[in-house]
């Protein structure tokens, strides 16, 4: 995945963030009402038999506007190339919108293009609009790349799939497309050492103080990251967390640059768990966490001992939360030491007889950190971090990354105790390994 390494602080940016001085600036409009600029600015991806994209005059106030249809699943866009943006700075694209029988995916939808500058962010989107709907107003923040471009797309359907598949059917109408630097006013933005948070001002509940102070328990756990892993991601730019209106339901953020915090989730509900039981945030800790993977923060050919991420993003998570006595809610609060959390789904497992679950090898992993200590993960993951994909071998399956793991423990247990250890034969039984390469080896 290509990254963007991307330079926080212009020169004249106060500590309130990251905005030029003359904000709501309109950087691009199109109304399609010249078709032959409409023909020479904009990108038509139509790439299936069963779609259509025309500029008809059934826009806003009967003005010309573009008309995009497909009756099957699929993506079809317009693409506008800008350039000449301001690095690093947040844009606020916006347009108008009207929808017949939309379904499926993502609806129809505005976003970046992918494929241009903004793989750092391919989750970001546009409120998804799905069925029936007359004019309506949609938009989405996003961070323009170190060279000041984008490519912004006015879409049905949306090419990468969460859970929904992504790709959608139906007609949609997009007219007055416009975009602009985010007004000043409709963004939060707070900065700490190591974070930027931009939010959808209706959220914020809590005093400035208290956000900062919230920012400042991130920078803990970034730290606390960089202490395990040894290395940070972009650079060592400050992370942004930017919210977003178009995210799936269920999802509380997604990883990248920015992270992505759903405009949907209950983001009143964790200042106030942070006011009341200082609860630091297991969405964001884990996006967080994300952000430290192996491939991110090293680079593309590493990291490729990781089997699955959600499990050493939380797993990063744990270390933060053990090391600064910090709580996270899942349920009910868990302070400092998080193990009993995940011992619920290790014991539910067992009881099945089955390892086949993250939470529960997440608790075997903590074991050893029990046992002996958080350094042995700090020895192993610093070496691992520092190893490339083409050193470690080939793995023909998910157990084999697991024993390489192990192996590095070992390696790292023996340095600290001063003889030989094998963290695999100490800390599991030979019926948990068993469940262990059961699960990973499907
Ligand atoms: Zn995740």
């Amino acid at each position: 995945m290509k990254r963007l390494l991307l330079l926080l602080l212009m020169p004249f940016v106060a500590s309130s963030g990251l905005y030029a001085a003359d904000d709501t600036k309109e950087i691009f409009c199109d109304d399609f009402n010249e078709i032959s600029f409409t023909k020479q600015h904009w990108t038509i991806d139509k790439h299936m038999l069963t779609s259509s994209v025309k500029f008809v005059k059934e826009g806003v106030d009967g003005s010309r506007c573009v008309k995009i249809s497909n009756s099957e699943k699929g993506v079809v866009k317009i693409t506008k190339h800008l350039t000449g943006l301001n690095p690093n700075t947040f844009y606020r694209v916006s347009a108008k919108i009207k929808t017949e029988d939309v379904a499926e995916g993502r609806g129809a939808i505005l976003y970046l293009d992918v494929f241009g500058h903004h793989s750092a962010q391919p989750w970001n989107a546009s409120r998804f609009v799905y069925g029936t709907t007359d004019w309506q107003e949609v938009y989405m923040d996003f961070v323009s790349d170190k060279h000041g471009e984008t490519y912004v797309s006015c879409s049905l359907g949306f090419p990468g799939g969460t859970y929904n598949g992504g790709k959608a059917k139906g007609t949609v109408w997009y007219d007055d497309v416009k975009i602009t630097e985010t007004p000043k006013e409709a963004l939060y933005v707070r900065e700490s050492k190591h974070m930027v948070l931009a939010i959808n001002p209706q959220h914020v509940c809590v005093d400035d103080h208290t956000i900062d102070a919230w920012l400042q328990a991130l920078d803990k756990t970034y730290e606390a990251y960089e202490e395990l892993l040894g290395v940070v991601p972009y650079g060592g730019d400050k992370i942004r967390i930017l919210s977003t209106p178009g995210m799936e339901a269920g999802y509380w953020a997604l990883a990248g640059d920015p992270i992505l915090w759903n405009d949907n989730a209950d983001i009143k509900g964790l200042q106030t768990n942070f006011k009341t039981h200082n609860d630091w945030g297991f969405g964001i800790l884990h996006e967080i966490g994300h952000v430290f993977s192996a491939g991110t923060a090293v680079g593309d050919g590493y990291g490729s001992w990781n089997w699955n991420d959600e499990i050493f993003a939380n797993f990063r998570m744990s270390y933060a939360l053990d090391k600064y006595e910090a709580t996270m809610a899942q349920q009910t609060f868990y302070k400092g030491d998080n193990i009993a959390y995940y011992k619920q789904a290790y014991k539910k497992c067992v009881a099945k007889g089955n390892l086949d679950s993250g939470d529960a090898i997440h608790y075997t992993l903590m074991r050893i950190a029990e046992i002996y200590g958080w350094d042995v993960y700090k020895k192993a993951f610093h070496k691992l971090y520092q190893t490339p994909d083409s050193e470690l071998g080939r793995f023909s399956n998910n157990y084999e990354k697991f024993l390489c793991l192990m192996k590095y423990l070992s390696e790292a247990a023996t340095e600290i105790v001063g003889y030989e250890v094998d963290v695999t034969r100490n800390c599991y039984t030979p019926v948990e390994l068993e469940m262990i390469k059961k699960a990973l080896t499907k």
